[in-house]
């Protein structure tokens, strides 16, 4: 069965899918790279934990769009602790042939479909919560698999 997980998503390497442009003022989907809170690349060291996503650089409040035709799959809670609600946000979605989470992201609502281009919600307030960090969009993949051929 792991096998043909692997062989999909090879495929959709080689059709060539991509995400469009996930945040305003960040047309070319820039990843966050370090910062003092640490680095934004898949597998990356996060609070003991391997990081499991790659962080799209997007400013705090920028408006945040559908990177693909999307249908919207509920929301995603980041984080329990409640001194990190002001960002404990997020949306599961289906695009692309692909299966992602954004986090950190306030959508406008958590269900029905998008076009790609058009806005989804809201970046959520990070400096708030990580004073200093590139404030960005995590993007996840479904199966955890590393985002990184995609953009
Ligand atoms: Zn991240």
């Amino acid at each position: 069965m792991k096998r043909v997980v692997v062989l999909l998503a090879v495929l959709c390497v080689c059709d060539g899918v991509k995400f469009g442009r996930l945040c305003s003022g960040n047309s070319a989907n820039t990843f966050r790279t370090s910062d003092s809170w640490g680095e934004g690349h898949h597998g990356a060291s996060w609070g003991g934990q391997h990081h499991e996503g790659l962080d799209i650089n997007c400013n705090d409040g920028a408006i945040v769009y559908a990177p693909f035709d999307v249908t919207l799959n509920g929301k995603v809670t980041v984080y329990t602790d409640p001194s990190k609600a002001a960002i404990n946000n997020g949306i599961k979605m289906r695009g692309g042939g692909l299966c992602f989470k954004l986090l950190y992201v306030r959508p406008d609502r958590y269900s029905g479909s998008v076009r790609k281009g058009q806005r989804i919600g809201v970046m959520t307030p990070m400096q708030t919560v990580y004073p200093g960090i590139t404030s960005h969009v995590h993007v996840e993949m479904c199966d955890k698999s590393d985002p990184t051929p995609y953009f």
